[in-house]
């Protein structure tokens, strides 16, 4: 659920100014995790809608985007689909980071996504099955990419460095 944020981001979403929300909780064990601590499932952290949502109205002037990001934010989008809905009264656009663990959530919530960076493990289903450590991680993947393509939805989609994942391995 969602554990933090981020009061002020230029590098989540580049060339946005962004609100960065923390999701914790993800299947996925890619051994390069950049975020670990937030790989293990953990309850909504007390206060922290309200502090968010009293931070985009103090500095919507600011902002002009809202970032998801973790862990595996796309399993939280249902969850979360008020808070969404009230940063985008305040004009900020949406932009989920995601493994594209959730099709079924992305799918569901479509019509709130400004935008998706979708991070990609591998080039095959084998390798990317051994870096996530979960089976059936790349058609996950596809259906993610399947879903965005068919509403339309802006993404692009970022493709791991053969050299990291072996210097990590
Ligand atoms: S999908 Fe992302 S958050 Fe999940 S284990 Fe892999 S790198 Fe970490």
């Amino acid at each position: 659920m969602l554990v933090k944020f981020l009061p002020l981001s230029f590098v989540d979403w580049p060339g946005h100014n962004s609100v960065t929300l923390f999701f914790a909780g993800c299947s996925y064990r890619c051994p390069f995790c950049h975020n670990k601590e937030l790989q293990r499932f953990a309850p909504e952290v007390p206060g922290v809608v309200e502090d968010i949502e009293a931070h985009i109205e103090r500095h919507s002037a600011l902002l002009d985007a809202m970032v998801l990001t973790g862990g595996e934010p796309s399993i939280f989008l249902s969850d979360y689909r008020e808070l969404i809905e009230y940063a985008r009264s305040f004009g900020l656009s949406i932009c989920l980071h995601t493994a594209g663990y959730n099709a079924m959530e992305i799918e569901r919530n479509h019509d709130i996504l400004d935008y998706v960076i979708v991070d990609g493990k591998a080039e095959t289903e084998e390798e990317h099955e051994r870096i996530t450590g979960f089976p059936g991680s790349w058609h996950r993947l596809h259906s993610t990419i399947r879903v965005l393509e068919n509403y339309q939805i802006p993404f692009e989609i970022h493709r791991l460095e053969r050299k990291e994942a072996d210097d990590e391995n």
